[in-house]
């Protein structure tokens, strides 16, 4: 259902993007990746997603930390593809410390991927969308985004902060075709999960296994992970038609983490 649409996915050489990439590519979309690694292995993804969904999908490098590359993301596509019709804002990046030692350049760039880089996409998308009719934004929060847990501040206020840009923009949005919503996932099983388990092991003295089970399952009260599958078919459904009406929304999928 989403043949001739575009749809740029940031953080899509990876984990949960990489999903919402393949399955906006099932669905015939034209899907642009983003995202840091290895040159040979994104573009032997790009070459699957151009084959699952029978259109030429592409690769354009950007760090979306720099304000300017999230502009320059968006032109190219206009330029290239006359526009990105679905724009997932999914990069994010996380860092454990206590705030009284939280370096504070971990403070900005957490900031500038995970909350400034949605605004700026925002910015440069919007007005296409707007001009079209149609258009779907969609934010990769977290479950913090409404809740917090120690030693992720600058995680925490970037997500509660996306969770507050996604509802002003659908205020600033509603009515012309376009909807912007939130999915907030607990723990899914991802690189960027697997990561944070060295420093949650020094910061807390925990093992592995403890991190696993006391920190990250504990809080989730199916006491399994989401899948990244999970979350990419919430974001081909925010993209159909009869979700039209959903907009300003921020879906949990958290296994009842938020639920306490
Ligand atoms: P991941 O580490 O697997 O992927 C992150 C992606 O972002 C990668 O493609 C990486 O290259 C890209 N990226 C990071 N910094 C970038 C930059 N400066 N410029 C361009 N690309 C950059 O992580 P993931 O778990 O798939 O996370 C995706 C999103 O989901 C993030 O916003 C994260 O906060 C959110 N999230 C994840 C979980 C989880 O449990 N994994 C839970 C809640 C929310």
């Amino acid at each position: 259902f989403l043949k001739d649409r575009t749809a740029l996915v940031t953080g899509s050489t990876s984990g949960i993007g990489l999903a919402c990439a393949r399955a906006l590519a099932a669905e015939g979309a034209t899907v642009i990746l983003t995202g840091f690694g290895n040159p040979d292995d994104i573009e032997k993804e790009r070459r699957a997603l151009s084959e699952l969904s029978g259109t030429e999908a592409l690769f354009i490098p950007a760090d979306v930390s720099r304000p300017e590359d999230n502009t320059a993301l968006v032109h190219e596509i206009t330029d290239r593809l006359g526009g990105a019709d679905i724009v997932i804002a999914n990069a994010g990046i996380q860092h454990v410390a206590p705030i009284s030692t939280f370096p504070a350049e971990q403070w900005d760039r957490i900031l500038a991927v995970n909350l400034s880089s949605p605004f700026h996409l925002m910015q440069a998308a919007l007005p296409l969308m707007t001009a079209k009719g149609w258009g779907r934004f969609i934010a990769t929060a977290s479950v913090h985004s409404v809740i917090a847990s120690p030693f992720k501040s600058a995680y925490v206020v970037a997500k509660h902060g996306l969770a507050g840009l996604v509802k002003t923009a659908a205020l600033e949005t509603a009515g012309s075709g376009i909807t912007i919503n939130a999915i907030s996932p607990g723990y899914v099983w991802t690189p960027l999960v697997e990561n944070q388990i060295p420093d949650t092991m020094k910061t807390r003295g925990m093992t592995r296994e403890q991190v696993l089970s006391d920190v990250l399952l504990a809080a989730q009260p199916s006491g399994q992970f989401v899948t990244v599958e999970q979350i990419a078919a919430l974001a081909l459904f925010l993209c159909r038609e009869e979700a039209a009406q959903i907009t300003g929304s921020n879906y949990m999928m958290d296994g009842g983490y938020t639920a306490r």
